[in-house]
């Protein structure tokens, strides 16, 4: 099944962004808007790395909902319009800006965790070193 080859790396930003493999470029990422597949159908890879968690939606917050809200905020402010009017302009922009960035933000960093090779952290127990070096290396 995992063919464990040499792969070239590849660009987080261009794999990611398309919802390909990190590894291959050439298999799917998603099984379905933003679900994981298991691994790659193509090179095998097993997705069970990828924790992007937060990170999807805090990207979306920061960069596309507040302008979103702005955006209904100054017609509002500006205009007083109709409610209908946001709910033909707003809602549907803050829908999309919202949604839209979501699946590449997630192909991203899911490409960027494999490409940084990104885990969680572990407490080096250490494997060398003396009593006498750790108490010259640790506060004296
Ligand atoms: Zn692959």
């Amino acid at each position: 099944m995992a063919y464990e080859g040499n792969w070239a790396p590849l660009s987080p930003y261009t794999t990611g962004i398309r919802g390909r493999c990190p590894r291959c470029g050439q298999g799917h990422l998603f099984n379905g808007f933003l679900t994981l597949k298991p691994s790659c159908e193509v090179c095998g890879l097993d997705y069970s790395f990828a924790d992007p968690a937060d990170g999807p939606a805090f990207f979306v917050i920061c960069f596309a909902c507040v302008p979103s809200v702005a955006l209904a905020v100054w017609i509002e402010v500006m205009f007083q319009p109709a409610f209908w009017v946001h709910l033909l302009i707003s809602l549907p922009v803050m829908i999309l800006t919202c949604l839209l960035p979501l699946r590449p933000l997630k192909g991203w960093l899911v490409n960027s965790q494999y490409f940084y090779k990104a885990e969680q952290g572990r407490i080096d127990r250490g494997s060398g070193g003396t009593e006498a070096d750790n108490r010259r290396n640790g506060s004296n």
